[in-house]
């Protein structure tokens, strides 16, 4: 089915003098079959190029508020470019770049949702743990929102690291955007920002030794009787983590089981691109 969204607002929240620009786009669309949840995707239809009718990408829904009268939610696009192989030409990302330059009351057409959402357990004693790089961290602010102050707090740990390419370092704790640093105040919640070794050079940032030095909590969050485990970003992500959690489990064969485990018991949650 074929949504319509009407664009509420667009906003830059990385710095003007970062490389990189992200801009978090508040969308509503009045269609009461849209179900927009947190951590699951919408399918943007850009207008196509070449005779195609559509150029679809996804995005993660970073923040979502449904009501009896429709939906409204939050996504966080990157505006990207890319260097053409055989020409060496710079071009412009179809969707990233129609997103970003789309000015509110535009609308889009888009489809959804796809992929599991970052459901948040009802027990409020569960224990967390988020790890997302780059605009892979947008999601997470929702969901910490969603239990900061829409439920009114959460007894179990809620532990974030996060990382970013260079240019995207501190999404949401930059001089333009606090939003995570807001909840450093709430007694159950800790972030833990990874840096890139060489930043100058694009390296990502070392999410793996950011998990190691956490190593017992870690460990004790993924080993919880009603934990949950959320990852968004990028695929060189997935390996990161995978090496960590081998070096905390003791042996990867250990984190293989523990990890199959959790995403059969619906308690591992990713979405990675
Ligand atoms: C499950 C999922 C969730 C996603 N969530 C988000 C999100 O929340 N926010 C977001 O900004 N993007 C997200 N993406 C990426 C997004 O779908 C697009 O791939 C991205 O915006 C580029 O699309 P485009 O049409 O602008 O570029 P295109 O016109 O498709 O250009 C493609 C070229 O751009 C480069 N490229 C494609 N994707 C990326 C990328 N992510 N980073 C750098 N270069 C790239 C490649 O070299 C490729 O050849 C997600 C992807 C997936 C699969």
């Amino acid at each position: 089915m074929i949504f319509t969204a009407k664009l509420l607002s667009s906003e830059r929240i990385t710095p003007e003098s970062s490389r990189e620009e992200v801009r978090r786009l508040v969308f509503r669309t009045d269609n009461l079959y849209f179900d927009s949840k947190v951590g699951s995707c919408v399918r943007v239809l850009a207008p196509g190029e070449y005779g195609n009718p559509y150029h679809a990408r996804l995005y993660s829904i970073a923040d979502s508020d449904q009501s009896d009268d429709g939906a409204q939610f939050e996504i966080c696009v990157r505006r990207c470019f890319y260097i053409d192989d055989a020409s060496g030409e710079e071009y412009a990302g179809v969707a990233s770049n129609y997103l970003c330059d789309l000015k509110p009351g535009s609308a889009i057409k888009f489809s959804g949702p796809v992929g599991y959402p970052f459901v948040v357990p009802e027990n409020p004693n569960a224990d967390l743990l988020m790890i997302g790089m780059g605009t892979g961290i947008a999601p997470f602010r929702g969901v910490i929102r969603t239990i900061y102050e829409k439920q009114g707090g959460w007894k179990g740990k809620v532990r974030l690291f996060h990382g970013a390419r260079s240019g995207l370092e501190q999404l949401y704790l930059n001089d333009v955007n606090n939003d995570i640093g807001n909840y450093f105040d709430q007694p159950t919640f800790k972030a833990f920002q990874a840096i890139s070794p060489h930043p100058a050079f694009n390296v990502p940032a070392a999410l793996d030794q950011a998990l190691e030095r956490n190593a017992a909590e870690v460990w004790e969050i993924v080993n919880g009787p009603d934990s949950r485990v959320y990852v968004a970003g990028s695929t060189q992500m997935s390996d990161m983590i995978a090496k960590a959690m081998s070096n905390i489990a003791g042996t990867a064969s250990v984190w293989t089981d523990k990890r199959n485990q959790l995403v059969a018991a619906g308690r591992w949650l990713e979405v990675i691109y």
